[in-house]
C-alpha cells in the first residue's frame, strides 16, 4: 500500500471575494472554505500539510477545530511556488510519502472519487490532474476588442488537486529556478521532464474567486437541502399607555401593551419562529424577562439576535410570515410599514416578508380587547 500526503495551499490573501475575511476562511454553507478540502483530504490521505499566511493563524485554528492535532500547519511564501516548496520541505521531515496531492484551498468542492481517480492515475504516470473541456468559444483580445480566434480543440481547463509521485515533485521543484513563474505544479513537473495525465474534472471543483461564486458553489454542492419551518406565538395584555409597537412600528392607541420589553408581539412571535426553525429554544431562554437588562428593550435586538443565530448555524432565512390578531388598533394602514421594517431588520427582500392581520370576531381575550396576540412562521434553509 502506497503512503499518501496532501499539501493544502491556503496562503493567499483572498481579498477579491469580499466578505471581510480571506476567502479560504469564509463560510461556505456554514463551513469555512478551507475546511471542506481538509475534510475531503483527511478521509483519504495519511498526512496533511496546510500552508498558510502566518497572519491568518487564528482563522486557521478556528477552521481546523477538532482536526488541529492531525494536521501540520506551515507558513507559506510570497508566491504560490514558495508555499508549495514549504509544504514539500515539511513532508521531508518524518516519513516521506510515496504520493502527494497539491490542492488549492479555494477549490472546496473536492470529493472522494476525484482523489481515488488521481491516486489510480499515478499507477502509470508521474503526475495527474483533473481537467474539463472548454465549451465556450475562445478569442484573442486587446481589452474588449477581438483580435482573432483561438482553437479550443486540444485545450482543457485544469483544476486541482494535482497529484504526483513524491519523488517526481521533489525533483521537479529542485530543478525549478527560484523566482521563475509557472502556470501550475503540473507545469513544473513537465518542465523537469515528467509525464502528466488528466482525469475527468468536476464542475464542483470550481475556484472561488468572486463573492457571487459562493452562492453558485453552494447550489452545485447541493449544500442546502433542509428546509425547516419554525413557528412562534405570543400574546400581551393591554394596559396604561398611548401607543403600541407592532412589527417595529409605533402606532398611536388609547392604551399601551404591558410587557417587560417594548412588548412587540409580532416580532416576539417571529423571533420564536426563527429560533424554532433551528431548534435554538425560545425568546425567554435567550432574553430572560427576569434580567433587568431587557426592561423596555427594543425587540429589534431579539429579532436580529435570532437572525444571527440562524447565520451561525450556517442557515439562511427564506421567508417569514407574521399574523397579528386583534380587534384594534386597525393594522391595515400600518401593514406596509411593518413589512418594510421587518424586511430591514432581517435584511430580506420585501417579497419574502409577509405581515397580515385578523380579528377573532370579538370572541376570546383578543375579541374583548384584553390583549393582542401574534403568530408567525419562519422558513430557513439549513446546510447538510
Ligand atoms: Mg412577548
Amino acid at each position: 500500500m502506497l503512503s499518501t500526503a496532501a499539501i493544502l495551499v491556503a496562503a493567499g490573501k483572498g481579498e477579491r471575494a469580499g466578505g471581510g475575511v480571506p476567502k479560504q476562511y469564509r463560510a461556505l454553507a456554514g463551513r469555512p472554505v478551507l475546511r471542506w478540502s481538509l475534510d475531503a483530504l483527511m478521509r483519504k490521505v495519511d498526512r496533511t500539510i496546510v500552508v498558510i499566511d502566518p497572519d491568518h493563524r487564528p482563522l486557521m485554528d478556528a477552521a481546523a477545530g477538532d482536526l488541529a492535532d492531525r494536521i501540520q500547519i506551515v507558513p507559506g511564501g510570497a508566491a504560490r511556488t514558495d508555499s508549495v516548496r514549504a509544504g514539500i520541505a515539511a513532508l521531508h521531515c518524518g516519513a516521506e510519502p510515496d504520493l502527494v496531492l497539491v490542492h488549492d484551498a479555494a477549490r472546496p468542492g473536492l470529493d472522494d472519487a476525484t482523489i481515488d481517480n488521481l491516486i489510480r492515475a499515478l499507477d502509470t504516470a508521474s503526475a495527474a490532474a483533473p481537467a474539463l473541456p472548454i465549451a465556450d468559444a475562445l478569442k484573442r483580445v486587446e481589452g474588449a476588442r477581438v483580435l482573432g480566434e483561438a482553437q479550443r480543440d486540444g485545450l482543457m481547463r485544469v483544476q486541482t488537486p494535482q497529484a504526483f509521485r513524491f519523488e517526481a515533485l521533489v525533483r521537479a521543484y529542485d530543478a525549478a529556478p527560484a523566482g521563475a513563474s509557472y502556470e501550475d505544479d503540473l507545469a513544473i513537473a513537465r518542465a523537469a521532464g515528467f509525464d502528466a495525465t488528466l482525469i475527468p474534472g468536476d464542475a464542483k471543483l470550481m475556484k472561488l474567486t468572486h463573492s457571487e461564486d459562493f452562492a453558485l458553489l453552494e447550489r452545485l454542492l447541493g449544500a442546502y437541502y433542509l428546509s425547516c419551518v419554525g413557528s412562534g406565538f405570543d400574546a400581551h395584555r393591554f394596559g396604561e399607555g398611548d401607543h403600541v409597537t407592532l412589527c417595529g412600528v409605533k402606532i398611536k392607541h388609547e392604551r399601551g401593551i404591558i410587557g417587560h420589553s417594548d412588548a412587540d408581539v409580532g416580532w416576539h412571535a417571529l423571533t420564536d419562529a426563527l429560533l424554532g426553525a433551528i431548534g435554538a429554544g425560545d425568546i425567554g431562554l435567550h432574553f430572560p424577562p427576569s434580567d433587568p437588562k431587557w426592561k423596555g428593550a427594543d425587540s429589534e435586538i431579539f429579532l436580529r439576535h435570532a437572525a444571527s443565530l440562524v447565520e451561525e448555524a450556517g442557515g439562511r432565512i427564506v421567508h417569514v410570515d407574521v399574523t397579528l390578531i386583534c380587534e384594534r388598533p386597525k393594522i391595515g394602514l400600518h401593514r406596509d410599514a411593518m413589512r418594510a421594517r421587518t424586511a430591514e431588520a432581517l435584511a430580506l427582500p420585501l417579497p419574502r416578508v409577509s405581515v397580515k392581520a385578523t380579528t377573532t370576531e370579538k370572541m376570546g381575550f383578543m375579541g374583548r380587547e384584553e390583549g393582542l396576540a401574534a403568530q408567525a412562521t419562519a422558513t430557513v434553509e439549513l446546510p447538510r
